[in-house]
């Protein structure tokens, strides 16, 4: 099995050369195949040409993808997927927060099995209050919000089995949200505590204002995971409870104007009740829509409904197989 090392870069030059170092060194006794794609995302300082003049001493592992502007982590991390050709992916930071001496260790609970080795930085060296406090919130209403329990979503060190990687692309800052993905087609995954260092070089690029996104992506996340294949469900189930709201709302009116002769139309409760009954055939009706934009999006790319884990005895011609 071979194994790509993907490395999302801005602004790094002085961490740059440190890293490739100390990412032979990790590999020196590892038996894999390896390779390395560095990302540069649009970079201002002098990352690209650090970069290069490495590629130039190390073109056997060593791989470079420059893009034009700063797309941002998640969009970088996409691309050094895209350009990669191992069966594994790590992915890690280049500013040596990280540390690839991990990645030994990562690589063996791989071989025993596991689609996803989630990188836990049981010592956090990042400031408390801005960072470190906020995640820890973050990472207790991912877990509980989409019931895949892990210690450390923002932990970039995670190795990943090809597989479970394929199948979605990745927006906005969602790369830590993977995990998520992966549980949602059946990925077996594991924590495994790393080292984290402080950051020597350079600035980290991020403060509070990435937790505001993050629990945003949540909302995207915990709503394509529970019901992207049955939108129904949720905006069908929201709006029969509108209705049954307006429905009793209208009947305490009914009641009241049978036995305790007041009007109905007197009552703000009137105008709200057939507000609310209007909200619920609404949302299912958007329910219904949402529907037909799930058929087009399987129909359309030939996406199906379910992911394979192995198959044994498969014939070749199976419209599953012809149709990849
Ligand atoms: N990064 C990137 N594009 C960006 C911002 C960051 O490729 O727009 C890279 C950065 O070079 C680093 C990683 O993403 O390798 C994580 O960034 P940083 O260390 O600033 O984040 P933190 O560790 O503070 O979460
Ligand atoms: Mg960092």
């Amino acid at each position: 099995m071979n194994l790509s090392i993907v490395v999302p870069v801005y602004n790094e030059e002085d961490n740059l050369p440190l890293l490739y170092q100390a990412i032979k060194n990790a590999m020196s006794g590892v038996e894999n195949t390896w390779e390395v794609v560095l990302v540069d995302d649009g970079s201002r300082d002098n990352s690209l040409a650090v970069l290069e003049e490495l590629a130039r001493q190390d073109s056997e592992h060593l791989r470079i993808v420059g893009l034009r502007r700063n797309f941002g982590q998640t969009a970088a991390i996409a691309a050094g997927i895209d350009h990669s050709v191992g069966d594994i992916i790590v992915l890690m930071d280049a500013d040596m927060q990280n540390d690839p001496a991990d990645i030994p260790m990562m690589l063996e609970k791989i071989r025993e099995g596991y689609d996803l080795v989630s990188g836990w930085r049981i010592k956090r060296q990042d400031a408390f209050i801005t960072r470190t406090l906020p995640s820890r919130i973050a990472n207790s209403l991912i877990s509980s919000v989409t019931g895949v329990h892990l210690h450390d979503y923002g932990c970039t060190l995670k190795a990943y089995r090809r597989e479970v990687l394929t199948g979605f692309r990745l927006y906005g800052e969602m790369h830590r949200f993977i995990p998520v993905y992966a549980s949602s087609v059946g990925a077996k995954i594991i924590e495994l505590p790393v080292q984290h260092h402080p950051r020597k070089f350079g600035k980290a690029k991020y403060g509070l204002e990435r937790t505001i996104k993050v629990v945003l992506d949540l909302f995207t996340v915990k709503f394509l995971s529970s019901y992207a294949n049955k939108p129904i469900y949720i905006f069908g189930g929201t709006g029969l409870g509108f209705i049954l709201l307006s429905f009793l709302a209208l009947a305490y009116l009914a009641v009241r104007r049978l036995f305790f002769v007041v009007s109905p139309f007197s009552s703000p409760l009137f105008p709200v009740a057939i507000m609310v009954g209007i909200l619920g055939f609404q949302s299912i009706l958007m329910g219904l829509i949402a529907e037909m934009l799930m058929r087009t999006y399987h129909e359309s790319q030939g996406k199906p409904t379910y992911a394979v884990r192995r198959m044994i005895n498969i014939q070749p011609d199976a419209p599953a197989l012809k149709r990849r």
